[in-house]
């Protein structure tokens, strides 16, 4: 339609390519006006040069593939419709970075988008494997892309892992550090979470919440459940109690 055509028009004067046809069917579902507005802004600040193609349509956000003069970039887009509005606000409200966070979805939404930014940053600036975070805007992050040509690193669920037993002692020193240096719980840890490649890597951390939150200790017990639920199919484990003693320090 004609909005579309004035979007493909703009972004195109901006010198921006859209790479591959798939990005425009993706567009029509998920780019309403507010996240239009935010692209058009993080391309006229020269942090997109290139925009490819879905990398993930999850429920809560889509992530695309794009290009800053040749660095690769993950774009990740949170949908403003389809949130999980209730459970958002409960990992907003117990973090005291956003706890006056109040009103629309549209603004829960994009405390959300500046929460999963700070977590990043917060990770990152600890020296744990993590997407560096570039930039946000309304209900769009911008990070380091995690893989080669335009394809993401798998999944650890998906990934060729030799030594099982090294990856989880991996796993539990990031957590640790996360705990005791970025003062954060991941609190949604999986095996879809962590991407592998030579090293695991952590993502999706937008609802990471400071060790204040009242949650975080329940949260974090629910990340070590998982990590050993999925690995003691592969490797011993130690007990979760030992776990939770060396993450906490205690
Ligand atoms: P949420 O759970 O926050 O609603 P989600 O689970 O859809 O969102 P992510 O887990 O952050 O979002 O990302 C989904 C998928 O997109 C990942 O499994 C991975 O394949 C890809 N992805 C995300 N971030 C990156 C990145 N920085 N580099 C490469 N691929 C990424
Ligand atoms: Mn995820």
């Amino acid at each position: 339609n004609d909005e579309y055509e004035q979007f493909d028009r703009e972004i195109e004067a901006m010198g921006v390519r859209i790479k591959d046809a798939d990005a425009v069917k993706v567009r029509d579902d998920v780019f309403d006006e507010v996240t239009l507005m935010a692209l058009y802004k993080l391309v006229h600040k020269k942090l997109i040069s290139a925009i490819g193609g879905p990398i993930s349509t999850g429920k809560e956000a889509n992530v695309f593939y794009g290009e800053r003069d040749g660095l690769g970039l993950a774009i990740k887009i949170y949908r403003i419709q389809t949130a999980n509005f209730k459970a958002m606000n409960e990992y907003l409200a117990g973090d005291r970075r956003f706890s006056s966070v109040r009103g629309t979805r549209k603004a829960l939404i994009f405390a959300w988008t500046k929460k999963e930014y700070s977590n990043l940053a917060r990770a990152h600036e600890v020296g744990i494997p993590v997407p560096e975070p570039l930039a946000f805007d309304r209900n769009i992050l911008l990070m380091t892309f995690l893989g080669e040509d335009e394809v993401p690193y798998p999944q650890l669920r998906n990934a060729a892992v030799e030594d099982y037993g090294a990856v989880y002692g991996t796993i539990l020193d990031y957590i640790k550090r996360l705990y005791q240096e970025a003062r954060l719980v991941h609190a949604d840890l999986s095996e879809y979470n962590i991407l592998y490649h030579e090293k695991p890597y952590l993502i999706d951390m937008g609802q990471a919440v400071t060790l204040d939150h009242p949650r975080a200790p329940a949260f974090l017990i629910r990340d070590v459940k998982n990590l050993n639920r999925y690995f003691s199919r592969y490797c011993d484990v130690p007990d979760e109690e030992e776990v939770l003693r060396a993450i906490t320090g205690t």
